[in-house]
């Protein structure tokens, strides 16, 4: 009976959660659920982290909204630091990952006076009509055709990139670093390498879908970092306040303008609560969280390659897809039902992506976990 008010663009929840703290959720059932699921890459830096929750209370006491027809020191604050880590970049703030797709599509389209969309089959980039039209999954299409003009090339295929641009009219080219919701697919730099030359080649823009990837997720700030391609336009979202709802789109400084006052606005955008929670976020990415996300991701991925039923691991840093040679749905219930919280990414991959504070002794537990469900 859990949730019946709502409409039902979800599966019934088998469950509630009533509390958090780091890596542990406490259950509506009052059981102790270890987080390797962080709401979908969102609450990276652990349940109720101290920095973005002593952040957020001090704003909360002191101003909570003005719209953006006026400024506030968490927003500006906020776009320096992200600025800063890009390399020299200006910030569009709205609340979601969807909405931040939808400044990049929209800053593309005028920059460029092109509609079309170069993307990934498999992609994802949010359930707008806007960031759906370039979402290349079938199923989450189906229903809501006709949808604006989007090509899918093959992720890692330099050849079905090349057929897809043959369109005269490709003004994007939006790429996820590491595919999520698609599988956990990660990019090659030889593939991102043709994509930038592709897009300069074109006059289109490329664009980053850093949703989940960003903020730390795959062991650099940008999943970008690793790949050697700095974008014009990148969006953030997911992970960036921790849990409070935000996005962002950057604009590489070397993009051409395209925004005056007035193309494109948000009234809840740049959130002084979220953002000054976002810019604690920021500073708690030090080069040491870095460095344990890579060694707790390689431990995380060796112990994954080795359970039974895993036939390939991959992935970035705490972002990892365990292809298991049966469906991952089960898999999923069966965790939860013995106190491990973990994700799907398509039918049959498993998708770990616990907060980047996870510690070593929380890793073996899930590979505990996960070795007698996959046995049962
Ligand atoms: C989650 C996600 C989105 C959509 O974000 P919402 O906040 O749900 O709108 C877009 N792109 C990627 C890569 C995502 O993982």
């Amino acid at each position: 009976m859990l949730a019946s008010a709502l409409l039902p663009t979800y599966p019934p929840p088998r469950l509630g959660f009533v509390e958090g703290d780091g890596v542990w959720l406490t259950g509506s059932d009052g059981r102790r659920y270890l987080d390797f699921a962080a709401g979908i890459a969102v609450v990276s830096l652990g349940h109720r982290h101290p920095e973005p929750l002593a952040a957020a209370h001090a704003q909360l006491d002191r101003l909570w909204h003005t719209s953006n027809l006026y400024a506030t020191d968490p927003a500006l604050a906020l776009a320096s630091a992200l600025s800063e880590r890009f390399g020299g970049a200006r910030a569009f703030f709205c609340n979601s990952g969807a909405e931040a797709n939808e400044a990049a599509l929209k800053y593309a389209r005028k920059a460029t006076g092109k509609p079309g969309v170069l993307a990934l089959e498999g992609s994802f980039h949010g359930r707008t009509l806007g960031s759906l039209a370039v979402t290349g999954q079938p199923a989450k299409r189906a229903g809501f055709e006709p949808l604006g003009p989007a090509r899918f090339a093959q992720p890692n295929d330099v050849a079905s990139l090349h057929a897809a641009a043959a369109a005269d009219d490709i003004g994007l080219v939006l790429l996820e670093p590491v595919l999520g919701e698609g599988g956990v697919i990660p990019l090659e730099p030889s593939f991102v390498a043709a994509a930038a030359k592709l897009a300069a080649e074109l006059g289109a823009l490329l664009a980053f879908d850093e949703v989940q990837t960003g903020i730390g997720r795959t062991g650099t700030f940008f999943a970008w970092e690793q790949l050697g391609v700095r974008p014009q336009l990148l969006t953030l979202a997911k992970a960036l306040a921790n849990g409070l709802p935000i996005g962002c789109l950057l604009v590489a400084d070397d993009a051409p303008d395209a925004f005056e006052p007035g193309h494109h606005g948000s009234t809840f955008g740049g959130n002084p609560v979220s953002c000054a929670a976002a810019v604690a976020v920021c500073n708690a990415i030090t080069d040491e969280l870095l460095a344990s996300v890579h060694t707790h991701g390689a431990l995380l991925r060796d112990g994954l390659a080795a359970l039974p039923g895993v036939t390939e691991v991959r992935g970035a840093g705490l972002l990892l897809g365990a292809v298991l040679d049966r469906p991952a749905q089960p898999v999923v219930d069966a965790a939860l039902d013995a106190g491990l919280v973990c994700l799907t990414a398509g039918a049959n991959v498993l998708r770990l992506a616990p907060p980047l504070v996870v510690g070593t002794h929380e890793i073996d537990l899930a590979l505990e976990i996960l070795t007698e469900v996959m046995n049962g």
